[in-house]
């Protein structure tokens, strides 16, 4: 079966630059590949798409700097004030927390040098 590939902004199947693959995607095919819901599309993102695509994944990466950076700032401070197994809980409740709204705000980033034709 050919692979076809799919422009993950429009959703169109385009060609386009290739979307990185990272430990969230390869996370997410396995989940669908043990769902039997695997399409094995190639995802791209079309040259029209691409300074949306670009200019996403900017936010994301800042986005998630920046919570980054506060999550370790609280869970450090709450472990100088007061060192105990609540702050210990709270900094991994943070660390969840921070996980999971990483997902939620995930957005692939394009490969530079990966045209797929
Ligand atoms: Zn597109």
């Amino acid at each position: 079966m050919r692979k076809r590939s799919i422009c993950i902004v429009c959703k169109k199947e385009r060609k386009g630059s290739k979307v990185e693959d990272d430990m969230y995607l390869e996370t997410m095919r396995k989940i669908k590949g043990k769902l039997n819901v695997l399409r094995n599309n190639t995802l791209v993102v079309c040259d029209e798409c691409l300074p949306k695509a670009e200019e996403k994944r900017r936010r994301f990466e800042g986005t998630i700097m920046t919570f980054g950076v506060l999550a370790t700032l609280m869970f450090v401070t709450f472990i100088i004030l007061s060192p105990s197994l609540f702050s210990l809980i709270i900094g991994i409740i943070v660390a969840v927390a921070f996980m999971l709204l990483s997902l939620l705000l995930y957005y692939p980033k394009v490969e530079k040098h990966g045209k797929e034709r």
